[in-house]
Parts: C-alpha cells; sequence; structure tokens
C-alpha cells in the first residue's frame, strides 16, 4: 500500500461509508486530473463517470477555471463577508440574478423574481437556509404563533445538517437521528417505475414513457394540501428537487408533474422551495418545450416547466465543481420582511466564515461564463443525444429494469429479472459490486442502492462515453451472470 493510501487508512474517516470495508482494501489516492479523467497516485486513470460526487461540470484542471481561480489567488483568497463586501462576490450574485430569470419573457411576468442571494458553503447549508428563512418569514407575515409547515417528497434527500435532514424522508439515513429532528410532511413522490398506480407491464423503456395512470401522484399532493388546510396547520412551504430526484434513486419527473404541483402548492399559498443543488447549472439539459422562446437553454430544472421558486438553492455545480460554495436566492418580498431599525431586531442572524469567499466567487463566474458559451451549449446537446442512444444497449440485459435520462443525468436500475421488477436486496450489495467491477475497468461512480448513477462532465468526449457504458454493461454481465 502507498504512504497516502497508509496515512488514510489510519487517519480519514470517509463520508457515507462504511469504514471497516473502507479499510479492507487499498484506496484510490486521487491525485490528478484532466478534462473528464481522473488519475491516480500509480498512474492509473479513470474516467470520472458521476463528475465527482455530482459536482463537476466542465472538467477537471479547466484551464479558464484555473485561471479565474490564480487570477483571484494573486489578489486575495478570503475575506469576511460580515461586515465587508468582496468584488467577486457582488459580480457573481448580480450574474446568478440575470441566471435565474425564468428564460421566457411572458412566464417570467406572471412569476416571483429572485432578486436576492445569500451564499453559504454547500448544498445542506443553501436548505438550510432557505428552511430558516421560511419559517421566520412565515411567522412574520402570519404571526409570531404561526407554527410553519413543510411538506416534502417521499425518498427526499436535502443534505446532511439537521434542519435539512427534518426535510428528507429516507429512513436508512435519518432514523438513527429521528430524536433531534422537527416533523415535517412527506407525499408521495412521482416514481413511474414503482408507482402503485401504474398499471402497465413493464417494458423496455424508461417507465414514464408506457406507465399507465390518472395522475395519482399529483392528486395525493392536492389532497396533501387540502388535508392541511382543512385541518388548519396549511402547509408553508413545498420543497422538492425539479425534473429528478438524485439521492432517493434518481427518481425523475413525467413531464408536467413539476408544473402541475407547484400551481397546486401555490393555490394552496405555499412558498416554493427548489433544491437544485445536484440539479442546477444545465444538468437537466437542453431542450425543453416551456421555454421555446428562450435564446439559450435554461440553466435550472424548474424553469424546464416554468416554475420560478421563492428560493433556489445552489451548490454542487455551482463552482464547477471546483470549490464547496452554496447560494440560496430569493425574492424581494422574503428580504423585506427582515428589514427593520437595529433595535428590531429582525436581522437573519445566520451566516458561515466563508460565506461569499473570493475563490469560489471567481471559480463560479468563470464557470457560468463557460455555460453560456455557445460551444458548451453545443457540447451539452450532443453528449445528452449519445447519452441516450448509448444508454438504450443496456436494455440487452434482463437485469437491467429501467433506464430513467433527464438531460445529462442518468440512473440505471438493475433488478433480479426485468419482468417483474423484482428488487435485489440491498444486503446483496449489487450496486457497489457493479460499481466496484466499473473502477476495475477504468470507469468511477457510485451507486443509489441498485440504481447505477452516471453524471459525466460536460466536456466528456463520444469516446470516453462510449467506454463508460461498455465498462457499465460489462460489469453488470460479470456481476450478474
Ligand atoms: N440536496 C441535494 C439534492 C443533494 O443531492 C445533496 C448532496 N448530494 C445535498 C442537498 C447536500 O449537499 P452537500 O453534500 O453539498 O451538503
Amino acid at each position: 500500500m502507498t504512504q497516502l493510501a497508509q496515512l488514510d487508512h489510519a487517519h480519514v474517516w470517509h463520508p457515507f461509508t462504511q469504514m471497516r470495508d473502507w479499510l479492507r482494501a487499498e484506496p484510490r489516492v486521487i491525485v490528478s486530473g484532466k478534462g473528464a479523467v481522473l488519475r491516480d497516485d500509480q498512474g492509473r486513470e479513470y474516467l470520472d463517470a458521476n463528475s465527482s460526487i455530482w459536482t463537476n461540470l466542465h472538467g477537471h484542471a479547466h484551464p479558464r477555471i484555473n485561471a479565474a481561480i490564480q487570477r483571484q489567488l494573486g489578489k486575495i483568497a478570503h475575506s469576511s463577508a460580515l461586515g465587508l463586501a468582496n468584488e467577486p462576490a457582488s459580480l457573481l450574485a448580480a450574474e446568478l440574478v440575470k441566471a435565474a430569470r425564468l428564460p421566457d419573457p411572458q412566464t417570467a411576468l406572471r412569476n416571483p423574481h429572485l432578486e436576492k442571494v445569500f451564499f453559504s458553503d454547500d448544498g445542506s447549508t443553501a436548505l438550510e437556509v432557505a428552511l430558516k428563512l421560511t419559517y421566520e418569514f412565515t411567522r412574520r407575515t402570519h404571526g409570531p404563533k404561526t407554527r410553519p409547515h413543510f411538506l416534502s417528497l417521499a425518498g427526499a434527500y436535502h443534505g446532511d445538517t439537521v434542519g435539512a435532514v427534518s426535510l428528507g424522508h429516507i429512513d436508512l439515513f435519518h432514523r438513527a437521528y429521528a430524536g433531534l429532528l422537527f416533523r415535517t410532511g412527506q407525499v408521495m413522490s412521482p416514481f413511474c417505475y414503482r408507482c402503485p398506480y401504474n398499471r402497465a407491464q413493464p417494458e423496455r423503456a424508461d417507465a414514464r414513457d408506457y406507465r399507465r395512470c390518472n395522475w395519482e401522484c399529483v392528486g395525493q399532493v392536492e389532497q396533501r394540501f387540502t388535508a392541511a388546510k382543512k385541518s388548519c396547520q396549511p402547509i408553508s412551504a413545498f420543497v422538492f428537487e425539479p425534473l429528478l430526484q438524485g439521492a432517493a434513486g434518481l427518481v425523475p419527473q413525467p413531464e408536467g408533474w413539476l408544473a402541475r404541483t407547484a400551481a397546486i402548492a401555490r393555490a394552496h399559498g405555499a412558498l416554493l422551495i427548489a433544491d437544485e443543488v445536484m440539479t442546477g447549472f444545465a444538468r437537466t439539459g437542453v431542450g425543453s418545450r416551456f421555454t421555446p422562446h428562450a435564446s439559450s437553454p435554461p440553466l435550472f430544472a424548474s424553469h424546464h416547466e416554468g416554475v420560478q421558486p421563492d428560493f433556489l438553492c445552489l451548490a454542487k455545480g455551482l463552482t464547477g465543481g471546483y470549490l464547496p460554495m452554496a447560494a440560496t436566492l430569493t425574492t424581494q418580498t422574503v428580504f423585506d420582511a427582515f428589514l427593520g431599525e437595529y433595535e428590531e431586531f429582525k436581522t437573519f442572524f445566520h451566516g458561515h466564515s466563508f460565506t461569499g469567499n473570493q475563490l469560489g466567487s471567481a471559480a463560479a463566474l468563470a464557470s457560468l461564463k463557460l455555460l453560456n458559451g455557445a460551444a458548451s451549449v453545443r457540447q451539452r446537446a450532443r453528449l445528452e443525444t449519445m447519452l441516450r442512444a448509448e444508454l438504450a444497449t443496456l436494455w440487452a440485459s434482463p437485469h437491467v429494469g429501467d433506464i430513467r435520462q433527464v438531460g445529462l443525468v442518468a440512473g440505471v436500475e438493475l433488478v433480479r429479472d426485468w419482468r417483474t421488477r423484482a428488487p435485489f436486496d440491498l444486503r446483496e450489495r449489487v450496486g457497489i459490486r457493479v460499481c466496484e467491477a466499473m473502477a476495475q475497468r477504468g470507469v468511477l461512480t457510485r451507486p443509489v442502492g441498485n440504481v447505477i448513477v452516471l453524471m459525466p462532465p460536460y466536456c466528456t468526449t463520444p469516446a470516453q462515453l462510449r467506454r463508460i457504458i461498455a465498462a457499465l454493461r460489462d460489469a453488470i454481465a460479470e456481476t450478474l451472470p
């Protein structure tokens, strides 16, 4: 084992990892990266098929992002946002506000404008900020005795801080901390492949395309809002990942679900909190029937269905995946509720040491510029089409139950037999074993249970994408003969 691997084993505690398993094998120690390729300390190369846990957009060591960070480093790395403004954070806030405008001007007129940006450090804190702002805004506008209620989706994951965990509904992750959490409501998520209302027999296609149902999932959202109002405990905010839930198992929403449920929530007076930590920054693709008048494809998943939330939570890809940084965008109306004389103490008492960090802001500005460039739009469109074609070859395996692609993300659900949709027991570690077999073939990703996640950086070449899919195909064949 190399010295670096030994040091890791001696001292590093890894996230979401059973450390007993970890300590049994030699870790891969990544020392450099270029484009979609990661290299370890023994010179082995791997394709980064999950964009380093869903963060990277344009590839590693991109010359423009590196140069932007280096330029900023020559000036200053960090100064506090408590009591001071700084150059790149001010510029970035303005750019984010611009990027967060609904692309279709007609729809934009009828929706809230996101004009204020609260910076923090990661996805969890972006949600924590939205949660606290909603809580306080609701009490200020409805009276201090109001108890704000939150509704989120079954299987939701919004981060690991205690507030964000309270919004989540993954029993395996959250059960242990039940005693620390506050209660939030949960409503069915539109998981067509495993939906009890979907009467269709399995086909060799994305379950959203052949489902037979009466939109019972939307009906359930409506019922939840109505019941809450009847019991005099109206829902203050509806929290969702738009178009696709990530950690829930790459659960994509059928077209129209988001627009319909957002309209229901609005009609009941709830605020909308969009968790775009994973879906943001063009991850969900270029095409959209809701934005025909837009000059460039929307950067945010909500906008694909003409939905503008009151809180837009961003992290992961914000800096192109280079540095930890997050932002929670909100409206002037929410902002105004925190204005007052000093002695009224209406201040938002929340902040982090690295809020508005200059290096992160500089990276984010460079990443946004790349995203808005015509070359990136073309590259993303090509990759999306190619991914669709390559994924289709996987249907040949009887263990591929569902392939769900949304733009530049895909989940491949592995099952005992596609005809019955019978799942593997988690204890069989099928997802983990398939990913290890992929790693042996030079492709890195992490599963969500039995779902293999493919989320390549936008710079992935056709040859690299073919290698990713071939590695998955061979890994499935080897692991599940
Ligand atoms: N929201 C979503 C949708 C996520 O996928 C994640 C992380 N996977 C988070 C929030 C939390 O982000 P972070 O790990 O940066 O705290």
